[in-house]
């Protein structure tokens, strides 16, 4: 039984414009994926609502880009600390919208908190920095060196981290002087509706912070064609990120894309075994699988593969899958009723393909209602199918074995997609020859997949184009401006 959660079946408002909550004329439904019941009716915005909310953030934008980095720093801080507040309200709606156990919402709410905390020191650095010398070749010649923000900024968010998404991209943007329209996921706008509730009592200035929640067609599409607009700031899949760049380029407004992955994890030879297996169910289970960097294609050494699957099968079947509100739980359910289907589809297509199944496949029997599945591994998968190839968003695990490290290597890249790898081994110098041969942009080395807001994240081909956090996250919202005076 899912009686454990909190009733919220509530109308909210999802458009907060120039400081006000508006209210709409259209809704969208929110839905509880463990239960499949409606949690919220949420106000939904069109292209004229997102024309004044450009409206508003181009108003805002000379005064907030011309504030200090102090002030900045003041606001964001502010927000880290409303949202420290309102943590356990946090974590209940980050559970109970996109049905990630209690554990894992708490790691998302912590991760906003650093995130803001970490853009509020950049930005505290920003007074002392600015119109800094630049050594020229020449004495008749000298340079200073400004970093400006870039503009008014549209900023898109998926399902399946809300509000961590938002944070990188709204923390550095703000720190850089940008103003900002965000549209968040309308599978799971409760978290973020939150988060703006909190900035609105940050003291940012009105206009600077706008929302308008909808679906990607009515707020998406018009938010970036909207020739204001300096940049698109885009998480999300391949196919709409395509979509993106293209508005984008209508009117050659810059881009940033967190895209897709079809990530590795290499269990080497001399890996520890034990530690090879709770990375490798971390890697692929965690958050239902419904992560970009999911490590969904596990490679072993093939002489580890028989004691190692042993073991996988094992851990995973013991995954305790269920109400993301039971202490315990390890596995919540998928997003939504059609990322639901289309796991099982790519379990389907799999099993008729001739993958082998380890274990898994189907909807726990103990669970009738809510988007549940088994954590399901497949062998014997081949390398040009689906099931290999494709980002399956869920509790999907494939497992193939390699006799050499170079065959492993050859493995791990052969994607279109280059986001994360992790290695393990006890071979120091074997694990950071592979980790340097990876086309990835992290690489994990005997490690879970640890994010510090200091390291960059993003990857190589198809998943990215540019990097989020650290000082590549606030200079993808500045412009360079040098001023070159005759001495
Ligand atoms: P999605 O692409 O369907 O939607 C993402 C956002 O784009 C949503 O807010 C959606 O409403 C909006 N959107 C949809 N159509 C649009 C359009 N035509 N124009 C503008 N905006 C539009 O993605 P999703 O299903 O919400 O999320 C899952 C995907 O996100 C996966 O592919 C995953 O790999 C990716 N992701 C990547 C990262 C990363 O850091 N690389 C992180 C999280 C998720």
């Amino acid at each position: 039984m899912l009686n454990t959660q909190p009733c919220l079946s509530e109308s909210r408002a999802g458009i907060y414009i120039n400081g006000q909550w508006q209210s709409a004329s259209e809704w969208l439904v929110v839905i509880n994926p463990a239960t499949e019941q409606a949690l919220a009716r949420v106000g939904a915005g069109n292209a004229a609502t997102v024309k004044l909310a450009v409206d508003a953030a181009s108003a805002a934008f000379p005064a907030w880009a011309q504030s200090t980095g102090a002030t900045r720093a003041r606001c964001l801080r502010a927000i880290a600390s409303g949202v420290q507040t309102r943590r356990q309200r946090l974590i209940q709606l980050q559970s109970s919208n996109s049905g990630k156990p209690l554990s894992e919402a708490a790691l998302d709410v912590d991760d906003v908190i650093s995130t803001f905390e970490y853009y509020a020191d950049l930005a505290d650095t920003m007074d002392a920095q600015q119109d800094s010398n630049v050594a020229l070749p020449s004495r008749d010649f000298t340079a200073r060196l400004r970093r400006e923000p870039c503009g008014v900024v549209g900023l898109i968010v998926p399902w399946n981290f809300p509000m961590v998404t938002t944070a990188w991209k709204l923390a550095p943007a703000l720190a850089a002087g940008c103003s900002v329209v965000l549209k968040p996921s309308e599978v799971t706008p409760l978290p973020e509706l939150e988060l703006a509730d909190i900035i609105a009592q940050s003291g940012l200035p009105a206009g600077v912070f706008n929302l308008v929640c909808g679906t990607g067609l009515a707020v998406g599409a018009p938010l970036t064609s909207d020739p204001r607009l300096a940049k698109v700031s885009f998480t999300g899949s391949n196919a709409v990120g395509v979509q993106v760049m293209q508005r984008a380029a209508e009117t050659l407004k810059g881009v940033s894309l967190e895209l897709g992955g079809k990530s590795s994890l290499l269990v080497l030879a001399e890996a520890d075994l034990e530690l090879a297996v709770e990375l490798a169910c971390a890697g692929a289970f965690f958050n239902a699988g419904q992560m970009c960097s999911a490590t969904s294609r596990v490679l072993v050494a093939e002489e580890l593969a028989e004691v190692f699957l042993q073991r996988l099968k094992a851990r995973a079947q013991a995954i305790r899958v269920g109400d993301p509100f039971t202490a315990g739980v390890e596995m919540g359910p998928l997003v939504n009723r059609a990322q639901y289907q289309r796991v099982r589809q790519h379990i389907a297509a799999g099993l008729q393909a001739g993958a082998q199944l380890l274990c898994g496949g189907e909807r726990p029997t103990e669970l009738a209602q809510g988007y549940f599945l088994q954590p399901t591994i497949f062998t014997d998968v081949a390398t040009d199918s689906a099931l290999w190839r494709e980002e399956i968003f869920g509790p999907v695990m494939c497992v193939r074995t390699f006799s050499s490290e170079d065959e492993a290597i050859a493995l791990a890249n052969d994607s279109e997609f280059g986001l994360v790898a992790s290695v393990i081994s006890r071979d120091q110098a074997a694990a950071e020859r592979v980790a340097n041969a990876m086309q990835a942009g992290l690489v994990w080395i005997n490690a879970p997949q640890v994010i510090f807001v200091q390291a960059a994240w993003g990857g190589y081909k198809q998943s990215s184009i540019g990097r989020e956090l650290g000082p590549w996250g606030l200079q993808a919202f500045q412009e360079i401006k040098h001023v070159i005076r005759a001495s």
